[in-house]
């Protein structure tokens, strides 16, 4: 049994994670200053013995009574409309908070893992993208406060790594989703369920023909433990391979949210599309030769879950 802190664990991922990491039998410390999400994300597990949470931001610095033996460093603003609107504290936390974080891992002797992106590849000139792929990031665009911060932080990991001597992991996750993202977090799958749940038309950016590829949040968690239990140091892809356009994934939401929505082209006049990669689907040969993982979950699965928590939401919160 081990004491695992996870900086952003109040998260859409940080607290599915914490359920996992306390239905394995370890302790959880989830700190996170709840700037992009809601506590309800770990309401279920207040009073649960092995579970504390810190509110503070992993900018400043950290002071933790109970030793961890693992950190995973999630805390960030990952979604665009977030780091769009907020730069600067996407860069800061990005940077400065991952320096804080490896100098808590270092403090304490304990492993280390960062939660990087798909977004260090950029708008991939290969496809689909393997960990070797360098990528092709416009370091000055709207995006590159995210890109960098992420890339910034896989060089601060690998420098403590080499030079403190710390046992450290990254994991470049691609689009995950399910039940507890944020609903007003305007990525993708949240516009869509919203906007499919409430009968309004559907919003595709352009043309639609640009592609994602979706992962279950249960299938993620699975494969970050694996990654932690692992001895792996280098970069490892976690995501589902089955890639498809926006539109094709706009008319699976419809017709899975009842189908009275319309589709509707929309160009934004923002920066929201400024730089938006055209391609994305992850190579995860490495995750599954390594970890021996491989997503389960079918995307009709993981939609009709992920349907049915903002349907019960958006009826609790009258939206
Ligand atoms: P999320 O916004 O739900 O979680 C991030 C958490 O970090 C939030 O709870 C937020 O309050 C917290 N946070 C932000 N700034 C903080 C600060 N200064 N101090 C303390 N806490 C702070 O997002 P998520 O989707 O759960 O993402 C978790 C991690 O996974 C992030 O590092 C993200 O970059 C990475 N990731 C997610 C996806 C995805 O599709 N969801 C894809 C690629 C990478
Ligand atoms: N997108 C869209 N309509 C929306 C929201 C997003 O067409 O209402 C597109 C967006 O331009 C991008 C893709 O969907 O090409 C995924 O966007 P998201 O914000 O979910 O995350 P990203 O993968 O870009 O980080």
């Amino acid at each position: 049994m081990a004491r695992i802190l996870i900086t952003g664990g109040a998260g859409f991922i940080g607290s599915h994670l914490a359920d996992r990491l306390l239905s394995d039998g370890h302790s959880v410390i989830a700190l996170d200053n709840l700037f992009t999400s809601k506590a309800r994300n770990i309401g279920h597990l207040a009073g649960h013995e092995r579970f504390k949470f810190i509110r503070h931001d992993v900018t400043e610095y950290i002071y933790i009574e109970d030793k961890p033996d693992a950190i995973l460093h999630l805390a960030s603003l990952p979604s665009p409309v977030d780091y769009l609107r907020e730069p600067i504290k996407t860069l800061k936390v990005g940077a400065l908070g991952t320096h804080k974080a490896l100098g808590l891992a270092r403090a304490h002797g304990a492993k280390f893992l960062l939660a990087s992106t798909s977004e260090v590849y950029g708008d991939p000139q290969v496809h689909p993208q393997p960990e070797s792929y360098w990528g092709n990031v416009n370091p000055i665009g709207p995006r590159g406060v995210y890109d960098e911060s992420k890339r910034f932080a896989e060089a601060m990991t690998m420098a403590y790594h080499r030079y403190h001597g710390i046992d450290t992991r990254i994991v470049r996750i691609f689009n995950t989703y399910g039940p507890r993202m944020r609903p007003d977090d305007g990525r993708v799958v949240t516009n869509f369920i919203a906007q499919g749940l409430r009968g309004e038309p559907m919003t595709v950016y352009d043309d639609g023909m640009r592609t994602r590829s979706f992962c279950y949040v249960s299938d993620l968690v699975d494969g970050i433990v694996r990654l932690l239990e692992s001895s792996e140091v280098d970069p490892v892809n976690l995501g589902n391979p089955r890639e498809m356009t926006v539109l094709e994934f706009a008319k699976t939401v419809q017709r899975l949210t009842g189908g009275t929505s319309e589709i509707k082209f929309v160009s934004p006049k923002d920066e929201r599309t400024k730089d938006d990669p055209y391609k994305r689907q992850p190579d995860i040969s490495r995750a599954r030769r390594i970890l021996g993982w491989e997503p389960k979950v079918s995307l009709e699965d993981g939609l009709r879950h992920t349907i049915d928590y903002f349907r019960e939401l958006f009826a609790t919160e009258g939206r």
